[in-house]
């Protein structure tokens, strides 16, 4: 690590430039998530799945921006449609055609009835959290240990709490808050469950009767690394919410476009009450969208419950979004994901058997990760055994070698997108050999 950090800074003096001329910004970044160890590198631009740095550096881009990035940059059709629509007026705080048929598109891909849209995933959460204490008339929120919902106060719990916070024996997780400025009062009315376990979704609504308004997940877990749900895991919690009386929410902010057409909800055959869409459907512009039952989602249409904000169903995100739905993910491109996918996995697979390493290779459709702990992962605590070394090491390789992951390497996930080529592939894959090579 520190021979690769010593090749990073000084390949990046640009970048050391831009953070020490950023002396008003708070932290010399625009998000604490932009800060990463050596430095942040600062970029200037993106064309196809290429992205450039400041210092003129070219990488195959397979940040995709936390998991934006599925059209790629500058995709023709997502330009096309911003242009035009910055030509004719991009904001009046009134909807445009567009939202209608985004809401069509969503409606058809997500089996669900009724849409509205925000601009970032926390709002899409905070608003189904909002949705599920109105319809229900109750407070109480039950939430996965270690999945990520976004910066507001019911969901930044339990996140990602270090093994010597409280956080309590693997089946009971004791609530930890994530971050400061989190009243205590919110704290206590989240029950933070193990992901994976139906017993303690059980255990946590017989203990809370007719308190618990509903439950919010993602339904494949990827904020530590990738975690499958296992056959029945969401089925059964349906089941056991409506026994109760509670509802289900589907955090898909990541997962939505990235996973396949209709995101985990399409894959698994399993429709919640509702479902929370960001990231990839604005096809790079910032949008959200919260889809839902009539059931759930009439509270809205009758103003039970206001959802609302100055910048929802923007008439700029709205056109990139049409443009993204309907012209960038058509089936050829799932079928280009898929084939990229396969040749990532099988590339990888060799780096780990010619190595004789204990790694794995773990998917979801445009998304994935290398796994570096030798057993599969079922929930959060077996993926704290991951020793965060790994990551940053594979980070800086792949950095350094022309290909950017996100910084956060041990949590974080790649995306390949649409116009990603096999030669990104191969150039990852090889990169990975590389810290293979160097570890053994
Ligand atoms: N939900 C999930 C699953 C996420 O991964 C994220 C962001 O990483 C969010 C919600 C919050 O989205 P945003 O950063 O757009 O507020």
């Amino acid at each position: 690590i520190a021979e690769e950090t010593r090749s990073f800074v000084a390949r990046q003096p640009q970048s050391r430039a831009h953070r020490d001329r950023a002396a008003h910004l708070a932290g010399g970044a625009t998000s604490n998530w932009q800060i990463a160890e050596p430095q942040a590198v600062w970029f200037s631009h993106g064309s196809g799945s290429k992205i450039y740095d400041v210092d003129g550096i070219e990488y195959a881009d397979f940040h995709g921006g936390y998991g934006v990035s599925l059209a790629g940059h500058g995709h023709p059709a997502i330009v096309a449609a911003v242009q035009e629509r910055v030509t004719r007026g991009t904001h009046f705080a009134q909807p445009t055609e567009d939202a209608i048929v985004v809401a069509d598109n969503l409606a058809e891909r997500f089996d669900q009835p009724l849409w509205r849209f925000a601009n970032s995933g926390t709002e899409a959460t905070m608003d189904a959290i909002h949705l599920m204490r109105a319809a229900t008339g109750r407070d109480r929120i039950l939430k996965v240990e270690g999945c990520y919902h976004g910066h507001h106060d019911s969901v930044e719990v339990s996140v990602l709490p270090e093994p010597d916070d409280d956080i309590g024996p693997p089946d009971r997780p004791h609530g930890v808050a994530d971050n400061s400025g989190i009243p205590d009062a919110i704290l206590d009315l989240v029950t933070i469950v193990p992901f994976n376990d139906l017993g303690a979704v059980e255990r946590a609504l017989a203990e809370h009767p007719d308190q618990v308004a509903g439950m919010i997940l993602e339904p494949v877990m990827m904020n530590a690394g990738i975690i499958d749900p296992v056959d029945g895991y969401l089925a059964g919690l349906k089941e056991l919410l409506h026994r109760h009386g509670a509802l289900l929410t589907f955090d898909e902010v990541k997962t939505g476009l990235t996973v396949g057409p209709g995101g985990v909800t399409r894959l698994v055959g399993v429709t919640p009450d509702l479902v929370c869409l960001a990231k990839a459907i604005g096809g790079g512009v910032s949008t959200a969208a919260i889809g839902g039952t009539e059931e759930v989602m009439s509270l809205i249409a009758d103003g039970r419950y206001e959802q609302v904000g100055t910048f929802n169903g923007n008439p700029l995100a709205m056109a990139a979004a049409r443009a993204m739905l309907t012209e960038v993910l058509t089936p050829a491109s799932y079928a280009h994901l898929d084939r990229l996918r396969d040749r990532m996995t099988v590339g990888l697979q060799d780096v780990i058997d010619r190595h004789d390493l204990p790694w794995r290779v773990v998917t979801a459709g445009a998304k994935g990760c290398v796994s570096f702990l030798p057993h599969p992962i079922r929930n959060f605590r077996d993926f704290l055994q991951l020793d965060g070394r790994y990551g940053q090491a594979h980070w800086l390789v792949q950095a350094n070698r022309g290909a950017f992951l996100p910084p956060w390497g041990k949590v974080e996930q790649w995306l390949v997108s649409v116009q990603h080529t096999d030669e990104d592939i191969d150039r990852f894959v090889a990169n990975c050999g590389h810290l293979a090579s160097r570890l053994t």
